[in-house]
């Protein structure tokens, strides 16, 4: 990965916001990048604290002495600066004065109120502005490298979706099954989970994000999973709904609906859509079936080195898909106290449309 180039671009960003031409204006000499993603993907540290000053014509990392040994080599290429009493603020104020800024945008997303006030006390004297989304946006775009561990990622959340077919089984619970998933998706070379897994059985189908408990699975269940894998500090986000023997006859029907409005989405997915047009296009399928205050939550959204990032897909979207974006399509409806159902891939945008990653089926499995 190129992180050099990377910077580049928020260096030219920030060369942008610094002109007093421009209407949207901030007039900064510096960024001050301290959400930990946007950290990890400027400068390819994987730690949990770290930090950078970037200006037009600097870049400095600094991180506290847990990690030397680590930066020096993750982030060989950067002057690097050791927070040695664990005041984040007092150094970030320091490199700021040793480079002459005197006017410094800060991540809005990536501050708490705590650091905010550190900073106006230790960063006297210089104006502190607050920044939206700004190396965000550079991240909908994925390079080719970062869609390569998405795919292996997904590709061993495919080799568990296959294995737990095989473990579903009277009794079994919730919790027994998100265990195996994360197991299965080690095994086939994930480095770990991209997010609490989901497992929702029968009736805990209606809760979109349910957290897994003792509840066995019975037969007439549906099993619905959400799950993804990580590579490298890539995501995969995937969900399947399958039934463990036939299921209620409106949870068939609504399988099928969510079927459909699922294609729709993926078929709207083109650079250069927008959010809105690409959620009505799964809505509007759902809406006309009459289910369409059953499905309460937006689209779909970006994954990467977030599970949830931009673009987001939802109705009142006004992001854009740029070729190279990897979102996912995830309608669902969910019926209080019977179920629901949920198809969710993660695709890349094209320039042709969708280049949908997962290959796990997404007819309904009766088992
Ligand atoms: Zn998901
Ligand atoms: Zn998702």
């Amino acid at each position: 990965m190129d992180h050099g180039l990377r910077r580049a671009r928020l260096a030219e960003r920030l060369a942008d916001l610094g002109d007093p031409g421009d209407p949207g204006d901030l007039g900064v000499e510096a960024f001050l990048v301290t959400h930990m993603p946007n950290v990890r993907y400027l400068t390819g540290f994987t730690g949990s604290n770290g930090q950078v000053v970037l200006t037009t014509d600097a870049a400095v990392f600094v991180t506290d002495g847990r990690y030397v040994e680590q930066s020096r080599h993750e982030v060989p290429d950067l002057e690097r600066v050791v927070d040695v009493d664990r005041d984040a603020a007092a150094a970030l104020a320091g490199v700021c004065r040793r480079l002459g800024v005197s006017r410094a945008a800060f991540e809005a997303a990536g501050v708490t109120y705590e650091l905010y006030e550190d900073l106006r006390a230790k960063a006297e004297g210089i104006e502190l502005v607050s920044a939206r989304g700004e190396v965000e946006r550079l991240r909908w775009m994925k390079e080719p490298e970062e869609i390569r561990l998405i795919e292996r990622a997904q590709r061993a959340a495919d080799a568990a979706f296959d294995a737990i077919l095989g473990e579903l089984r009277e009794g079994v619970t919730e919790l027994e099954l998100a265990l195996e998933l994360e197991l299965a998706m080690r095994r086939a070379g994930a480095d770990g989970v991209a997010f609490e897994t989901i497992v929702a059985l029968g009736e805990n189908a209606a809760e979109p994000h349910h957290d897994p408990t003792r509840r066995p699975l019975r037969r007439g269940d549906v099993v619905l999973m959400d799950f993804g894998g990580l590579v490298d500090g890539y995501r995969s986000d995937m969900t399947r709904t399958v039934a463990f023997g036939e299921p209620d006859a409106r949870l068939r029907e609504v399988y099928g609906v969510v079927r459909a409005a699922q294609q729709a989405g993926v078929e709207a997915v083109r650079a250069g859509a927008t959010s809105t047009e690409v959620d009505e296009a799964a809505r509007r399928v759902i809406r006309d079936a009459g289910y369409g205050e059953l499905f309460t939550h937006g689209l779909g959204h970006g994954v990467g080195l977030e599970v949830h990032e931009g673009p987001w897909l939802r109705r009142e979207g006004r992001d854009v898909l740029p070729v190279g974006a990897v979102v996912t399509v995830e309608p669902g409806v969910y019926i209080p106290e019977l179920g629901g159902v949920r198809i969710e891939d993660t695709v890349e945008v094209t320039d042709a449309g969708a280049r949908v990653l997962p290959r796990s089926s997404k007819e309904l499995l009766v088992l």
